[in-house]
């Protein structure tokens, strides 16, 4: 990528400058978490150190300015997603709990007995269990759309799958624990043939991969900021304006009221209907910070870099004897899950991790996923636009160096 300045990029994480057991840290984990951004860093200082005070509720100076911050993060996700309205877009606590309210909510309002609601084994638990608890009440049924053994969604058993008893299918747009890019929109397009609505996880796409909800057509579409450089504890649920109106609230408190009385409480506008209570203030604003900064890099570029990545790390690490790619898409994203002979992902993350690798072993949330590849855990290396090919060969030589300790 000509023009890339990543060392410049490097500059921006602090965290990348610390050492771990000695050595000089080696973030490839970002799948989970990504770091944070001096921007972010900065926000938040500035918040707590200058500006702390609640908002919505206030006249005064603080409340009325944080009010405005808060609200121009709502304003900068319209953008980053394209969303219609800026009330479309709700501030959760992360993605999982914006998928636990679009099922609860929107379950129990529209969900009925015998109703399908459809989830590719490619799923992260929470974008399982929430649709089986609401399942579970209201006498709908869970099918799972199969995948391949590249580790794509069989977009033909979908198709026999879908029918008019399909009510929600919900997907991830990419795969946490594979890094297959799904085909999302004709797959939307599809589900809205047969009356269905469509439910995106972004978790993994958000920082990624360009997002127009209108273009898309989605219903709905969840993901983190921290997967996003920004806070952790603040999350994104983008709705469509008439399925949001229509929903009852997922949690009351304050905030979310119009009028209550002990007779009756009438519910206030969104977005507000689906913000109870005390909001995480300083990281909804610090958020903003995060989306600026993916901007000012631009999508494109950040895209780019990181394909350039997985090519790399997927060519050097096929050489290495007994490993083994899970999820050999063509569409993926900078993911390499891998298993490799005799050695078991605990101890290879463990051994990682002694020469200051950061790599996430185990299930990723994804326990049916690993099912369907009969095997119970991978080793995920996970890269950032902030990573290099430097890196990418201090973890092939790491790897095996442990291969030939284990
Ligand atoms: N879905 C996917 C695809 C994810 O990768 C994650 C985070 N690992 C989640 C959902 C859940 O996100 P959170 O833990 O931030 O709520």
């Amino acid at each position: 990528l000509e023009n890339f300045d990543v060392l410049k990029i490097r500059n921006d994480f602090p965290e990348l400058s610390r050492t771990v057991h000695d050595r000089p840290l080696i973030y490839l984990d970002n799948a989970a978490s990504t770091l944070k951004c001096r921007p972010v860093i900065d926000a938040l200082n500035a918040h707590y150190s200058n500006e702390a005070a609640n908002i919505h509720r206030g006249v005064h100076y603080l409340s009325e300015m944080g009010t405005i911050k808060y609200e121009e993060t709502r304003k900068s996700i319209q953008h980053l997603i394209n969303a219609r309205n800026d009330y479309e877009v709700i501030f959760t606590k992360g993605t999982t709990e914006s998928l636990n309210l679009v099922a609860s909510s929107y379950g129990r309002k529209f969900l009925k007995k015998g109703d399908q609601i459809l989830l590719s084994t490619l799923e992260h638990h929470s974008n399982i269990v929430p649709w089986q608890m609401i399942a579970e009440e209201v006498g709908a049924e869970v099918i799972e759309i199969p995948v391949n053994d590249l580790g794509e969604i069989d977009l033909t058993a979908y198709k026999i799958l879908l029918n008019e008893k399909v009510a929600i299918v919900a997907t991830n747009h990419i795969s946490n624990s594979l890094g297959t890019i799904n085909p999302i929109a004709e797959m939307i397009k599809l589900a809205h043939d047969v009356g269905a609505i469509y439910v995106v996880d972004a978790a993994q796409s958000i920082s990624h991969e360009k997002i127009d909800v209108q273009n898309l057509d989605c219903d709905f579409l969840a993901f983190s900021s921290h997967k996003m450089f920004g806070p952790t504890g603040v999350g994104v649920l983008y709705g469509k304006e008439d399925l949001l109106n229509e929903m009852p609230p997922y949690q009351g408190g304050g905030d979310m009221i119009d009028v209550v009385s002990f007779e009756k409480t009438t519910y206030n506008t969104l977005p507000h209907k689906f913000e109870a209570g005390t909001p995480h203030i300083a990281g909804v604003i610090a958020l903003k910070a995060a989306i600026d900064y993916i901007n000012e890099i631009g999508l494109d570029t950040i895209k780019a870099w990181e394909h350039e990545l997985l090519e790399y790390a997927t060519e050097q690490l096929s050489k290495i004897d007994g490993l083994k790619i899970i999820g050999t898409s063509k569409e993926k994203t900078s993911v390499i899950s891998f298993t490799m002979e005799g050695a078991h992902p605990h101890d290879i993350g463990t051994l990682l991790d002694r020469q200051g690798i950061a790599v996430r072993t185990g299930h990723h949330c994804t326990q049916p996923l690993m099912k369907r590849f009969n095997i119970p855990a991978t080793t995920r290396a996970s890269f950032s636009v902030y990573n290099t090919k430097e890196e990418v060969d201090a973890l092939v030589a790491a790897i095996i160096k442990t291969k030939e300790f284990l």
